[in-house]
């Protein structure tokens, strides 16, 4: 794997993919700066070594050029947070980027504009990333947010600097954190899989299976399980065709060795809100009129035991209705069972949207040994595929 500590990028233009995609509120100011903040320690070695870094990224998803989704708007938040006074180009090719970039001396910044103001970029067309290549000596890719995508700027430009193109240390790491849990993991392996629907995971179940020693399902999954197996679900979010299939996994799981943790009680509500009248019922038997919304108290433990006992984990999916205070406390408890399995010494990776959003929001993020910061990459990287962002640096 070629990464940036592979070059020297004195005296060179250093064409970045970053993933700036970030929210900005009615003001078009930026809110959340996490992902400039995530792409900082790849321009900063580029700026140490005597590079000049040109920085493309997409922005939402604009039809055409619309000037609310102009990368303009995050220039001086991307200046701040890197400390360099950041250039722009109103164009991510063409005449006018050709001489920002001519113009661009060692220790310079410049960050084009979206590149999706193109529809080339998201059709992966090669004679715009052919014309995107001439921004740059070097080709860092360092967006893992868009590295399962095939587009221009992500995956077909990379053809055009055949071996001057590496990942950036974010990608670098998210790559790393994969392969830890995935290919090298310490075992015992347990991944943790939560969320609402069955449909939506059955993929990354079926390939992770062959990775992991113990699979915890909870969540809205959790009941698609208890009722193929006979169980009664009450109201409880339940899809009845993916009954076979949820039996298929069990049977699977049995012949691969894998251990699969269900809960064995949940807390019911009787209404899908947080003032809610609720009870721990048995994860069988809830009747009608009551649906689980979280996992119960003997279940907590249960994975806790479990986690503690792992040397690698990996976690994807809430236990519960997180967003509801009154059905966090499964998720959180996970999320503190974790801490405490990475304190002693396991590895531990939190991956793919909501997860991801829960360990934030209740403050894990820097008590687990990785948080990703791709959702649909990590979660296509679970489900065993190659990413092509990543192959096409590989190639
Ligand atoms: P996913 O995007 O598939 O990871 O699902 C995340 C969503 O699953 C979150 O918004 C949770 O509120 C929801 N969820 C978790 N547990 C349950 C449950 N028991 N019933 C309904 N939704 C759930």
């Amino acid at each position: 794997m070629k990464t940036i500590n592979d070059f020297n990028f004195e005296n060179k233009k250093a064409l970045i993919r970053v993933d700036f995609n970030v929210p900005l509120n009615e003001s078009s100011e930026v809110t959340d700066d996490t992902r400039i903040q995530a792409a900082k320690p790849t321009i900063i070695k580029i700026l140490e070594d005597g590079g000049s870094a040109v920085l493309m990224s997409h922005l939402g998803r604009p039809k055409g050029v619309q000037e609310e989704f102009s990368l303009r708007h995050i220039v001086a938040e991307v200046s701040d947070v890197l400390g360099v006074q950041v250039k722009f180009v109103a164009n991510c090719i063409g005449a006018e980027a050709e001489a920002a970039v001519a113009n661009l001396n060692p220790g310079e910044v410049l960050l084009l504009e979206n590149l999706r103001f193109y529809t080339e970029e998201t059709k992966g067309d090669v004679a715009f990333a052919k014309q995107l290549s001439a921004l740059g000596d070097i080709y860092v890719n360092d967006a893992f947010g868009t590295a399962h995508r095939a587009h221009a700027s992500t995956t077909i430009i990379a053809q055009f600097f055949t071996d001057k193109k590496c990942f950036g240390s974010l990608l670098a790491k998210e790559i790393e954190s994969i392969d830890k849990v995935l290919a090298s993991g310490e075992k015992p392996i347990t991944a943790v899989l939560g969320g609402s629907k069955v449909s939506s995971k059955i993929t990354i179940i079926e390939s992770i299976l062959d990775k992991v020693d113990h699979l915890i399902i909870g969540g809205g999954m959790t009941y698609t399980f208890v009722k193929a197996q006979g169980g009664t679900v009450g109201n409880s979010i339940c899809e009845d065709d993916y009954q076979e299939m949820a039996l298929d996994i069990l049977k699977k799981a049995k012949a691969k060795g894998v251990q699969i943790h269900l809960p064995v009680d949940v807390l019911g509500a009787d209404d899908f809100s947080n003032d809610a009248n609720t009870q721990v019922l048995p994860v069988n038997a809830i009747p009608e009129g009551w649906e689980g919304l979280d996992a119960g108290p003997e279940s907590i433990k249960n994975f806790h035991n479990v986690i503690l006992d792992s040397k690698t984990i990996l976690w994807n999916g809430p236990l519960g209705v997180f967003e509801m205070e009154t059905f966090a406390k499964g998720t959180i408890a996970l999320g503190h069972s974790i801490a405490e399995a990475t304190e002693k010494g396991a590895f531990s990776l939190v991956g793919g949207g909501d997860s991801v959003a829960a360990v934030k929001q209740f403050g894990f993020g820097d008590k687990v040994s990785y948080v990703s910061t791709g959702g649909g990459a990590m979660l296509e990287s679970l489900e065993g595929k190659v990413l092509p962002g990543i192959e096409a640096i590989n190639n």
